[in-house]
């Protein structure tokens, strides 16, 4: 054979030899790093959805990887999503009535005014496939509507005195809730960490109502009846509400059944029946408490939050030392 015929032969070899042995260790370098990622976020990530996502959500929302639905709105969908091993509740916002966009944005404006530890924080927003989204802390845990029933009365009282602490800082910086209820509180495992959350129809008190048509927001069955009345509302209907969201928690039942221009009416005229008629158990510190919350006048409710705050700890010490007899 010709010296150039063997040497270029030999350099083939040679370079196939390379390629299959740089292709060896580039396979031993990758399964390195995935293990070394798996490993790194088994430890540092206690969450089971981050270690596990389900393999049929593929998408991501901006930066964010989204993992799961969480939960729908009446105008979004709430997903969980992951971004750099940390989770978060994505709220997209689903409808293009400019009303309700602005309310959304609304929320977005709210939001981003507030740093409390019982209110959902906002940590980022944008626009994915044109429908605007915020990113909000998440709670790995579920809504009080669907907790309630197994909690004792000092763990009630303790939700009921995290979101009231949460009115009073939103009251104080002139914002209304309008919306509260047990849905819209979130609660963790452990009842630690406790967020009140959507404050998509919140409004800033000096701000112009965004309804053209009169059209009232919120849910009848927890709504203050001057609200029905066209009066001007106050801070004063949230701690209407959170009256009504107490007589639930406490009784397992909302005061007013029916269709809602049913409910709208019982709200408006009709004294409900006293907590303790439905719950003999329920201590009549609480009773009196949500009955002042539920008042048809909002001249007879609390003045404000804080003196509701006051009443709702000498009731847990009261009840306290009771059950210690
Ligand atoms: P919303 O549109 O705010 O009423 O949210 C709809 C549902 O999504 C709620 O009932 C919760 O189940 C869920 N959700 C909303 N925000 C969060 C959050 N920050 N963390 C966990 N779940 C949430």
């Amino acid at each position: 054979m010709e010296p150039l015929i063997v040497l270029t032969l030999t350099l083939f070899i040679l370079a196939i030899i390379i390629i299959i042995l740089y292709k060896i260790l580039k396979k031993t370098k990758t399964n390195n790093k995935v293990q070394s990622l798996n490993e790194k976020s088994s430890f540092q990530n206690p969450n089971p959805e981050l270690n596990n996502p389900p393999t049929n959500t593929k998408e991501n929302i901006g930066p964010y990887k989204i993992i799961k639905l969480l939960g729908k709105g009446a105008t979004s969908k709430v997903y969980l999503v992951s971004k750099d091993n940390n989770l978060f509740a994505a709220k997209i916002f689903q409808h293009q009535d400019p009303e309700l966009i602005e309310r959304f944005h609304r929320e977005i404006e709210i939001l981003k005014q507030i740093k409390h530890i019982n209110i959902i924080s906002i940590i980022d927003y944008g626009e994915y496939n044109n429908n605007p989204y915020l990113i909000l802390e998440y709670v790995n845990g579920k809504s009080l509507d669907e907790i309630y029933m197994d909690l004792s009365i000092i763990e009630k009282l303790d939700i009921v005195l995290a979101i009231s602490n949460a009115l009073n800082y939103l009251h104080s910086k002139g914002i209304i809730h309008r919306d509260i209820k047990p849905e819209n509180i979130l609660v963790d495992k452990d009842l630690k960490n406790i967020k009140l959350t959507d404050l998509g129809i919140s409004r800033i008190v000096y701000w112009k109502p965004i309804t053209q048509d009169g059209q009232i927001l919120g849910t009848p069955a927890y709504m203050a009846p001057e609200l029905f009345e066209g009066v001007y509302t106050d801070p004063r209907i949230d701690i209407y509400s959170l009256g009504i969201t107490m007589y639930e928690i406490f009784t397992h039942k909302t005061p007013f059944h029916g269709s809602p221009s049913e409910i709208v009416m019982k709200q408006i005229k009709e004294i409900p029946p006293l907590p303790s008629l439905i719950n003999p158990n329920i201590p009549s510190q609480i009773e009196k408490i949500i009955m002042k919350c539920i008042e048809k006048n909002p001249e007879r409710r609390y003045k404000n939050v804080s003196k509701l705050i006051e009443d709702l700890l000498l009731a847990r010490e009261a009840i306290k030392k009771e059950n210690k007899r």
